[in-house]
């Protein structure tokens, strides 16, 4: 078995060598692209159903590599948790995110919420709290325009989650479900974790017009937060049809294609700066 084995790799060896590589240069590319000043943050508007009026962006962090371009985060976010470069990296798109946000509003920008990604790792690193506070005092932006994202990780240390997730509550921070719905997420966390919003994930609002199961889920879930006094953000809202059945159901935020995608801050600048 042991030699037939060996077979086995010689014949895909080159092909997995490849890939190896691939991954590899990709891994020595990324410990160095925090030196080399090499992530940008898009960010994506989130609109009040209500009102029309923009509330608040996510930061959506890409990679602007030297020779391969613009790379989304599918691409490597998985790469950094593995190498445990994304406590990093987070930490970087805490600080950008949040000082551009400063930034805009001592530029006059009516002020709004930041919404970043929070990763595993980050959440469950012992110094996020420090972190956090030191954040507030360097970028002297309010807690009340902050907001993160956290996803169903809060499952594997659930007691720590729940004393972190109260303690960044006391700082200020407002707290999202990020993409509720899917994975391990549960209705537990609705009942015990301190959180303000729930996003519900596109693949259920990209099918509510299709699908009747989607439609009822949805549905449920925002008389579900409502009832729980959160608020409840749609994600990938992409047609005017969807809007109005997330409106007409009472959904309170709204981001997606159908209003923008994640821009630039240059753009982001042109549009809602010069509005003002
Ligand atoms: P997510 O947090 O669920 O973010 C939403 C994703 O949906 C984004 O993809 C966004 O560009 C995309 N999107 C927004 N509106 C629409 C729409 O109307 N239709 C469709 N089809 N897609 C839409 P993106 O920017 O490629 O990010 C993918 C994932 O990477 C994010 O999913 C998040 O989990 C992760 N990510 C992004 N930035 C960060 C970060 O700074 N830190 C960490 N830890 N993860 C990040
Ligand atoms: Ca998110
Ligand atoms: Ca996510
Ligand atoms: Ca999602």
């Amino acid at each position: 078995a042991k030699s037939e084995g060996k077979n086995r790799y010689v014949v895909h060896s080159s092909e997995l060598l490849n890939v190896m590589m691939d991954e590899y240069m990709l891994e020595v590319d990324l410990r160095r692209a925090l030196d080399n000043d090499e992530f940008v943050l898009h960010y994506q508007p989130q609109i009040n159903n209500n009102t029309g009026k923009l509330v608040g962006f996510e930061a959506l962090i890409r990679w602007q590599h030297p020779t391969l371009g613009l790379i989304p985060p599918g691409k490597f976010i998985k790469l950094a948790e593995e190498n445990g470069l994304i406590t990093q990296i987070g930490e970087w798109v805490i600080n950008e995110a949040c000082s551009q946000n400063k930034k805009w509003q001592d530029a006059g920008m009516t002020p709004v919420k930041m919404s970043v990604n929070l990763s595993t790792q980050q959440f469950l690193t012992r110094d996020l709290l420090a972190f956090m506070e030191d954040m507030l005092e360097r970028t002297a932006i309010d807690p009340a325009y902050v907001v993160v994202e956290i996803t169903e990780y809060m499952a594997m240390e659930y007691e720590y989650s729940i004393q972190v997730l109260e303690q960044l509550k006391a700082l200020g921070i407002g707290i999202s479900i990020d993409d509720f719905g899917t994975g391990y997420s549960s209705l537990n966390y609705l009942k015990n974790f301190p959180i303000d919003y729930i996003k519900i994930d596109k693949s259920f609002v990209s099918e509510i017009m299709n699908n009747e199961k989607d439609a009822i889920i949805v549905n449920a879930i925002i008389t579900l937060a409502h009832n729980l006094r959160k608020e409840v953000i749609a994600e990938g809202v992409e047609t005017q049809e969807q809007l109005d059945f997330l409106k007409s159901h009472h959904c309170d935020i709204s981001q997606g294609y159908y209003f923008s995608k994640p821009l630039p801050a240059d753009e982001i600048e042109k549009i809602y700066l010069e509005q003002h």
